[in-house]
């Protein structure tokens, strides 16, 4: 059971900070809505994952027994947010010629290697809308039922009108119906079979030429997009859970329709704290693809953009994510990009002197303070740039105590490497970029090696390949000094 904590987190629902209090600890639920796999993931969708993996990183810390679930749109996503349009998946696979499935199959593996390259851990649970069809009829009967839902012509729509009467719909997004009546007055004139404009499909009839498609009482169709969230987040984490995370862009009309259809079904308020991260902007303007300033996270580690003077590695990504708030917004450009891959270097190479510090009697640092700030920082709403600050002022302590004007004795010293593996490599989720000391191995047993093959040529009295052996490794500026029964190897300075 954890100990009673202090974390805050700020609630979309309610627009306030709140003290976190799960409904059953220790155990917490989260639910992340995953990616639709019809194209390369967006590095929008990698910041968003990310401000999420470290939320489940932080509560497990904290001794949560943490169940995560985030998941694989392969079907019901239409082109168009106003229920019109092709399925994006079909479309793709139209496209490509190929099957929708070798769509979903190509773009989830793809998802899955970009989101591990970014040191992201995988959720405990990844459903999939098309393995949850059947729960899926059932919700849209359920609320055919409560009367919050009408069929026509082999589509069933929520009723948001009727929805209305009692409840908020537009409590999340903070939207007004009245008002979204006057935005969307002239897109209503299409001889729309929806009986109020905000009525959106839980069911939507196939066409012929659909591949995609289920039979259901209402005949052969397909599940709306909103549908499956609220079925799998609550099939796996309970009718009440505790923690909703995306993207803000999914807001409205995504995560507004996920309440009113649990609300509709089941008269239950599904989500305690509705969590939603920020997008990314280029040069100070919004990333998208048509303007030409949009790269996929692969483009972006290569370099392989006009926009980019050079490559970043993942980890400085991760590492510039998580120097901004996850509630704002984040500029990418080659300035920022490169001062982050700076700091994560004099992070990375204060935890290398950390690790060889020696130890005195006595302390001349305090790091209590240190510890309990970094501790404060997370606990307030996941504030990873004030944490980050907090480990740049231990990294003046560890360098002025290697550069001998501080001293550190044995305890404070384990506990200030135990703050900066946890803090750092567990909670941020970073990773050591050359990994020095595997690298280090690997040449040390390569250059035993090799001087094995040389010892043996001469031993051979093959003076050749052992002169050319010495010579090679003297244009790497390796040298290699014989004395009479070994050699030993240098880099030369
Ligand atoms: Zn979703």
């Amino acid at each position: 059971m954890p100990e009673a904590n202090s974390l805050h987190i700020y609630n979309s629902l309610t627009r306030k900070k709140e003290l976190f209090t799960p409904l059953n600890p220790p155990f917490v639920g989260l639910y992340v809505c995953g990616p639709t796999v019809y194209s390369d993931v967006h590095l929008g969708n990698v910041r968003s994952f990310l401000t999420f993996d470290v939320v489940y990183r932080y509560l497990t810390f904290l001794g949560y027994n943490v169940r995560y679930v985030r998941n694989i749109t392969d079907v019901g996503h239409l082109l168009d947010d106003n229920d019109e349009g092709e399925d994006k998946i079909e479309k793709r696979a139209r496209l490509e010629k190929i099957e929708p499935m070798e769509i979903v199959q190509k773009y989830t593996n793809g998802f899955h290697s970009t989101v591990n390259q970014f040191n992201l851990i995988p959720p405990s649970i990844e459903p999939t809308a098309t393995g949850h069809i059947v729960e899926q009829i059932e919700m849209v009967q359920r609320i055919l039922k409560n009367g919050l839902a009408y069929e026509i012509n082999g589509s069933v729509y929520f009723d948001v009108k009727k929805y209305a009467e009692e409840h908020n719909y537009g409590e999340l997004s903070g939207r007004k119906l009245d008002e979204l009546l006057e935005q969307t007055r002239e897109e209503l004139e299409g001889g729309d079979e929806k009986r109020f404009f905000a009525d959106f499909a839980i069911w939507k009839k196939a066409s012929d030429d659909t591949i995609m498609k289920w039979d259901s009482p209402w005949g052969t169709g397909v599940p709306g997009w909103h549908l499956e969230c609220s079925v799998m987040s609550t099939k796996y984490l309970g009718q009440e859970f505790d923690i909703h995370g995306g993207g803000m862009d999914l807001k409205f009309p995504h995560h507004e329709c996920e309440i009113a259809q649990s609300v509709g079904a089941d008269g239950i308020t599904p989500v305690k704290y509705w969590m939603h991260g920020n997008m990314l902007t280029v040069n100070g303007t919004k990333m998208s693809k048509s303007l030409g300033n949009s790269f996929l996270p692969e483009e972006l580690i290569a370099g392989d953009h006009p926009l980019l003077e050079k490559g970043y590695s993942p980890m400085v990504v991760r590492f510039f994510f998580l120097q901004a708030n996850y509630k704002s917004t984040v500029d990418f450009s080659n300035e920022a990009l490169q001062a982050a891959e700076k700091g994560l270097k004099r992070l990375m190479e204060a935890i290398d002197t950390l690790k060889k510090l020696a130890p005195t009697d006595k302390s001349s640092i305090q790091i209590d303070a240190l510890i309990e700030k970094s501790n404060d920082s997370m606990n307030d709403d996941f504030n990873t740039p004030m944490t980050i600050a907090h480990l740049f002022d231990g990294v003046k302590m560890i360098n002025s105590v290697n550069d001998g004007n501080d001293s550190i004795n044995t305890s404070d010293l384990e506990r200030l490497q135990n703050h900066y593996n946890t803090f750092v490599f567990d909670i941020l989720g970073l990773q050591s970029e050359n990994s020095e000391s595997s690298n280090d191995d690997l040449s040390g047993e390569l250059m035993e090696l090799i001087i094995n093959l040389r010892n043996q040529s001469k031993e051979n009295k093959d003076w050749g390949t052992a002169d050319l052996i010495r010579d090679e490794l003297k244009k790497l500026k390796i040298s290699i000094k014989d004395s009479k029964d070994t050699s030993t190897w240098n880099y030369e300075e």
